[in-house]
């Protein structure tokens, strides 16, 4: 075991890396059976959780277009251009660039079968999904998923930047306020070049203060 998700004080869970190898998909395999092994954080199946924004890394976006296959209709040649025109929102205010799933007019993910309460795309759900326990969790391990996040996305960001330019389209929004991303504020990164969780490492793309936090050497919490 890579990485552990315990309960800190009631109600309340937490985590810490063990081995300073672990992955993305260590990780998500440690929530997994933390959510298997606890009764108390049940999925009730009321589907909330699929009614908010659910911002996107270069691993989920590659997840839909490689494990939804056919059921997309994608542009084969820039199959993740289109997937973002189509299935996704990208907002963008000055510099900064958001990218989340995209949204019926209700408010709901594109992918919420919203008669059956059931995900459409379960086996390609996003980090964001994959990783969301119905409880309060320790600062540390909010500040972790954050940042796993937020780096994921700077490298879709990259990705949709330089395909645009490959492609010699322009940069498209679906909402945007005064837009000027530069592509100097988006380098490579732990996520750059990998295809799936098992190739990103948790170390390589955590802030030294957030590994610290988690990282079992530094850390008493066990
Ligand atoms: S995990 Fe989502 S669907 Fe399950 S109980 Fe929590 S909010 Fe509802
Ligand atoms: S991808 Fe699935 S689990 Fe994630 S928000 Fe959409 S419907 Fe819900």
């Amino acid at each position: 075991m890579k990485v552990k998700v315990f309960i800190k004080n009631k109600d309340v869970y937490d985590l810490q890396i063990l081995d300073e190898t672990a992955s993305v998909q260590d990780y998500l395999d440690a929530i997994n059976k933390f959510i298997d092994e606890n009764t108390n954080p049940p999925c009730r199946g009321c589907d909330e959780c699929c009614w908010e924004r659910i911002p996107l890394t270069s691993i989920d976006v590659l997840n839909y277009i490689n494990q939804l296959g056919g059921a997309l209709v994608l542009d084969n040649e820039w199959p993740l251009l289109d997937f973002l025109d189509q299935y996704t929102y990208i907002y963008a205010e000055g510099g900064a660039v958001d990218i989340s799933l995209g949204f019926t007019q209700e408010g709901a993910c594109h992918f919420l079968d919203q008669e059956q309460h059931i995900c459409g795309s379960y086996t390609a759900r996003s980090l964001v999904c994959q990783s969301f326990i119905c409880m309060e969790s320790t600062k540390s391990a909010q500040d972790f998923r954050s940042e796993l996040v937020n780096t994921g996305m700077d490298e879709l960001v990259r990705l949709w930047m330089s395909q645009c330019k490959d492609a010699g389209i322009r940069l498209f929004y679906h909402e945007e306020y005064q837009a000027s991303p530069q592509g100097e504020d988006y380098p490579e990164n732990g996520f750059t070049g990998k295809k799936t969780y098992k190739d990103v490492l948790l170390k390589e793309v955590c802030s030294l203060e957030v590994w610290n936090n988690i990282y079992k050497e530094n850390s008493q919490k066990l």
